[in-house]
């Protein structure tokens, strides 16, 4: 028989889960709310500091539990204030999570999985390939540590909080980490945990149809949606997943999704890459996409690409991108290009690339996918 006592890292539950487990101790309900704030609103590590708990609770918090946060391999702050830490997860993988002050609010990117099986073209966590999912301690403990360490420097975005956003839009797919990713939004959102509003929750995701539909229904959080091309034959090449879930799919999922969403619109981002997916007539397919019969009220975020050697692609012209946003807005389309921030950490969208141990060959199948087919650049769809 091993003698290993097993430990429970408390980040991994959501209120109710830390509830459940206070119970299994023999503690009441309440109990698990004053934990819950001791760890979450007050940043708190040390049971012996949860002052407001029974002695013989916390000796029994020593004994079974633990607050496990991740180590910091590295932290980068930007000249604008953005700030970069990596993860260690183990096992030769790190993460990366992103602090993005603005005038009105702190927005902080988090990874929901070591690497991503997606494959994103674009995407340099794409190039890397797959190798695990985060748990939701692991997705939790970015949080719980940038919140910590910002407030303990005197950042204050809003009241006595740094963080006030939160995007689910650092390395990974999160909705293919789904039973992970649900506890860490509720915590989230929990008031006896960081209080933040659905609005200020934004899952990112490539299109996993049939979880979007289980999040609108589990938990409708703010929803962005990595479009990046008008057509499937595009979007086949650009983003893998397309070929699973199809633009028409795609579309009716995100207007299913608007019947419980905290807005009412979806956010598209849009990578602009140069002769790939950034010419006007491209700009038109958009428009015809997202205003057609089966289109969706959204906004369009334009995101300069960010380029790293192993993509093969190019940065749209400034001028590109500005004439391809004043194309959609004259059509009456919301549509923003982001600032880049931290340029000079690499902590721009699409960079996030950490270091993972391929377990997927990415490399491999990117190499075999390289040129891009002539009939994609030309927009044709019969692919
Ligand atoms: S863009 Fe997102 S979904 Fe695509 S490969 Fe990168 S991390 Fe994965």
């Amino acid at each position: 028989m091993s003698g290993a006592r097993h430990v429970t890292n408390l980040l991994d539950l959501d209120l109710e889960g830390m509830t459940a487990w206070c119970e299994s101790l023999g503690e009441k309900r309440f109990r698990a709310t004053q934990l819950f704030r001791w760890i979450h609103q007050r940043g708190c590590a040390d049971f012996s500091a949860m002052s407001d708990l029974a002695k013989p609770f916390r000796a029994k918090l020593a004994a079974t539990a633990e607050i496990r946060g991740l180590s910091v391999l590295t932290e980068q702050t930007s000249a604008d204030g953005t700030v970069k830490w990596l993860f260690d997860v183990g096992a030769g993988n790190a993460v990366e999570a992103v602090f993005i002050p603005e005038a009105d609010r702190g927005t902080l990117c988090v990874s929901s999985q070591a690497g991503c099986a997606v494959g994103c073209r674009f995407c340099s966590t794409g190039h890397q390939g797959f190798s695990r999912n985060l748990s939701t301690g692991e997705i939790l403990a970015q949080l719980w540590h940038a919140e910590r360490e910002l407030t303990a420097r005197g950042v204050r975005s809003s009241g006595d909080r740094a963080v006030t956003n939160v995007v689910m839009m650092g390395m990974g797919e999160p909705l293919q980490n789904y039973s992970a990713l649900v506890p860490a939004l509720r915590v989230m959102l929990d008031d006896h945990g960081y209080g933040l509003s659905r609005r200020r929750v934004t899952v990112s995701t490539s299109g996993v149809v049939p979880m979007m539909e289980r999040l609108q229904e589990d938990c409708p959080v703010a929803l962005a949606v990595s479009l990046h091309a008008p057509q499937d034959g595009l979007r086949d090449w650009l983003v893998p997943l397309n070929r699973k879930y199809p633009l028409q799919e795609l579309m009716a999922a995100c207007r299913a999704y608007l019947s419980r969403a905290p807005r009412d619109f979806i956010t598209f981002e849009y990578c602009m890459l140069d002769g790939v997916n950034d010419s006007l007539q491209h700009a038109q397919a958009l428009l015809d996409l997202v205003q057609g019969p089966h289109g969706v009220p959204c906004k369009i975020n334009l995101i300069p690409f960010n380029p790293f050697p192993a993509s093969g692609l190019k940065r749209s012209a400034p001028e590109q991108v500005q004439a391809f946003a004043r194309h959609l807005q004259g059509a009456g389309l919301v549509c923003t290009v982001r600032r880049t921030r931290g340029d000079d950490i690499d902590a721009a969208c699409g960079q996030l690339a950490g270091e993972v141990m391929d377990r997927t060959r990415a490399a491999e199948r990117m190499a075999h996918r390289f040129t891009i087919p002539i009939n994609v650049i030309q927009g044709d769809d019969d692919v």
